[in-house]
């Protein structure tokens, strides 16, 4: 509980903390108008990116040009690179029933930011560790599907260059290069004999299991700690395309938006945003991504309260050792706050005491729910742009199913529903017929 002496002086504020929320606020709202600025924008920039190989949003052919009937039969191996975790997964469809073994690895940040093949043997242990766990041979020649959460340019269904890193990864060796023969490769230095059939981006896995339940599914949707899209787009809208017509005459798309708005001209972008794209990685990159995904709301969050402390308008300017260092405060963190009911904010409080060493007045702790507000409301409007671009595009105004995923759609409360409110605003009656449905329905976890 804070001490009467700090509760005391929060009527006696040295400055105004409520002109510092203002000026925020008129940084990060963002305006209908705006938002239907922004939608005419990225069609256009989706456009470009069907006809040419060097644009803002890539819109990368995934050679996927089936989506599933909910027939598919047989056993198969799965992995799956996200943002932070590695999952290993056995998955058997069979009439009437899915069934999943998985399990989890967490990726540490020296496989992240270390030499390539490091990150490769690490996969090849656990796929090892996996089969053994579960009672199946090294030589088992399964096929198996690799779920690759980064864009790659595809030269076939099993074959794709990594074009960059995104999310915090900078491992050497990998840029330029064929991932599926790196894992394949790998594979053998560990003596197991595998055929990696299938590399999709997570965002064409999402489409395609939620296709799996409703075969009209158009679009795949992560909001996690990175977001894009994918969706399903005719052969021949697809200008660049020059691969064989398929028989259904469509491709899935993976589009790579996180990567839009990266010349600074169509996102309200503040000094916080700049700062963290600034000190990020992958500077001049991924700057919608920066704006809407969990790796970076919380940076974001962060630098604004440095700022605030700076200035004396949060904390009575207290500074946090733990505060200061880059990429400390989760975007789970906000959520927390956001959902911290009390009369006296107390979980806030406690969680700013005990990870910051910060004592908060009840006024500060208000003032950073609002601070949280702002930054999560406005990555939520800034998403349904990118949603509502796909529904003007692919011209789905009598109805689509969308099929979303990812920590910050799933567990950061009335996330979702800001989405919702920014796609009435854009889309007006139409957005009635978009359903946004949540969850994966293939999940490997067992
Ligand atoms: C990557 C995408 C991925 C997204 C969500 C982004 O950083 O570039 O390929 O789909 O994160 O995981
Ligand atoms: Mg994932």
């Amino acid at each position: 509980l804070p001490s009467p002496a700090i509760e005391a002086q929060q009527d006696v504020p040295k400055s105004n903390s409520r002109a510092a929320i203002q000026r925020l606020e008129d940084q990060f709202y963002v305006s209908t108008v705006q938002l239907q600025d922004m939608v005419k924008l990225f069609v256009h920039d989706m456009q470009r990116g069907l006809k040419r190989e060097n644009a803002l949003i890539k819109m990368l052919p995934s050679y996927v040009t089936k989506r599933p009937t909910g027939n598919e039969r047989g056993t198969y191996l799965a992995l799956d690179l996200g943002g932070t975790n590695f999952r290993v997964c056995e998955v058997t469809f069979a009439t009437g029933q899915v069934r999943t073994k998985q399990r989890k690895f967490t990726v540490s940040d020296e496989l992240k930011t270390g030499p390539g093949h490091l990150l490769f043997d690490f996969f090849a242990d656990c796929v090892a560790l996996f089969l053994d766990e579960n009672g199946i041979p090294r030589d088992t020649n399964m096929k198996l599907g690799f779920t690759f959460s980064f864009p790659c340019h595809q030269e076939a269904l099993n074959r794709g260059r990594l074009i960059r890193w995104t999310k915090g990864f900078t491992a050497s060796g990998v840029v330029g290069e064929d991932v599926v023969k790196l894992l394949q490769d790998a594979f053998h230095r560990k003596g197991l004999s595998i055929n990696v059939t299938a590399l999709v981006n997570d965002t064409v896995g999402t489409l395609i299991s939620h296709a799996y339940i409703d075969p009209l599914t158009q679009a795949g949707i992560i909001l996690g700690t990175g977001s894009n899209a994918a969706y399903v787009e005719r052969i021949s809208e697809i200008k660049k395309w020059d691969g064989p017509k398929s028989a259904s005459n469509e491709m899935v798309i993976n589009m790579e938006w996180g990567n839009w708005g990266s010349d600074k001209i169509a996102l309200p972008l503040t000094a916080y945003d700049l700062k963290v794209d600034r000190a990020s990685p992958n500077p001049g990159q991924q700057l919608y991504e920066k704006m809407i995904s969990g790796m970076y709301l919380g940076e974001i969050t962060r630098y604004i309260m440095l700022d605030l402390i700076s200035t004396g308008e949060l904390f009575r300017g207290q500074r946090s050792v733990e505060l200061e260092k880059p990429y400390n405060f989760d975007t789970a963190n906000m959520s927390r706050i956001e959902r911290d009911h009390t009369t006296d904010m107390s979980d806030t409080n406690m969680l700013l005491k005990t990870v910051y060493n910060i004592d908060s007045t009840l006024k500060d702790r208000r003032n950073l729910k609002q601070i949280c507000q702002l930054v999560s409301t406005r990555a939520a409007r800034l998403a349904a742009v990118g949603i509502s671009a796909i529904v003007t595009k692919t011209n789905r105004l009598n109805g689509a199913t969308v099929g979303i995923d990812g920590s910050v759609y799933e567990h950061y409360q009335h996330f979702g529903n800001h989405v919702k409110d920014a796609l009435r605003e854009l889309l007006g009656m139409v957005a009635q017929n978009v359903t946004l449905a949540q969850g994966e329905f293939l999940r490997c976890d067992g």
